[in-house]
């Protein structure tokens, strides 16, 4: 394969080409190289070999259970404060209703992220995810991002991962 940049890149090259298995060694170099284009080359040459010129896509729909957040991110035109114009913060039942005023067949996945509210208990994220998985069954929830989890953990008093 001509055009690689990264030399670390050759040999993972070649056991791609070969229909090699990589390494876990190989997926720390994917992961730390800047040779983008490569890693890309080789990402598509893995997907046509499996799916020929298929593609698949996920069907989503994005929620937000609140736009109330205290953390005050000085970039964020989403965040409100309690009572301040454009606020919304949701029950289980009303994001449960929300997307079904939205649900289309196909959907495959519920994406949700939002702001860190203050005041919601941990219990309440519990019944919000087992609401959806119960109303909406075969549909994915993804649902909030790291910064979501860290304040999940602080909320609850409970470490973020297994130690
Ligand atoms: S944590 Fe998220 S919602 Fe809150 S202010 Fe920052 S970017 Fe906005």
């Amino acid at each position: 394969m001509r055009g690689i940049r990264d030399p670390r890149l050759l040999p993972i090259a070649e056991k791609v080409l070969e229909g090699k298995r990589l390494s876990f060694e190989d997926g720390l170099v994917l992961y730390e190289t800047q040779d983008l284009p490569t890693l890309m080359r080789l990402a598509n040459l893995v997907r046509e070999r499996k799916h020929g010129h298929k593609t698949y896509f996920v069907h989503s729909i994005r929620v937000s259970q609140t736009n109330i957040c205290y953390v005050g991110c000085t970039f964020c035109a989403f965040q409100r404060r309690f009572g301040e114009e454009g606020a919304w913060d949701w029950d289980v039942d009303e994001v449960v209703a929300w997307v079904r005023e939205r649900y289309q067949p196909g959907l495959t996945e519920i994406h949700m992220t939002a702001g860190h509210h203050p005041k919601r208990p941990f219990s309440y994220y519990l019944d919000l995810v087992r609401a959806l998985k119960e109303s909406f069954p075969g549909v994915q929830v993804k649902a909030w991002t790291a910064a979501e989890i860290h304040h999940f953990a602080k909320v609850a008093r409970m470490p973020t991962g297994r130690s």
